[in-house]
């Protein structure tokens, strides 16, 4: 399921959502905060560009919000059901889990709404 031609493995890895031959981030460590969002233009192998128009990724902003409800909601589960927190600590899980996790939601977010407008083409891998 994660590997390489499925819309899972461009989403997961931030990979070029059409060849899947490199990442489309300038540093794969999105813990790097300055270059969290800092992506190259095209991809060097199939030369996609990545930005579609200019204002391309203001969309992802939409995909943004529904993958936090989803990190929000794993972390309201975990506190309350896992570790039987009261609604304090579940607030406060819920709010550190968005903190720590932003850097991968925002990647997330942006990695789902290129690979709804761009699709996998196995004749743009190298051989
Ligand atoms: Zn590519």
């Amino acid at each position: 399921m994660f590997k390489k031609g499925t819309k899972l493995y461009s989403i997961l890895s931030g990979s070029c959502p059409k060849c899947h031959q490199e990442s489309m981030y300038t540093n794969t460590n999105p813990y790097n905060l300055y270059e969290a969002l800092s992506m190259h233009e095209k991809c060097s192998n199939c030369k996609t560009k990545y930005k579609i128009e200019p204002s391309f990724f203001y969309g992802s902003m939409y995909v943004s919000y529904a993958v936090s409800v989803a990190f929000a909601v794993a972390a309201f589960v975990i506190a309350h059901f896992v570790f039987k927190a009261g609604i304090n600590m579940v607030f406060v899980s819920i709010v550190g889990c968005l903190v720590v996790f932003m850097p991968i939601i925002l990647r997330l977010s942006r990695n789902i709404w290129i690979n709804i407008f761009m699709h996998y083409d196995k004749n743009l891998v190298k051989k």
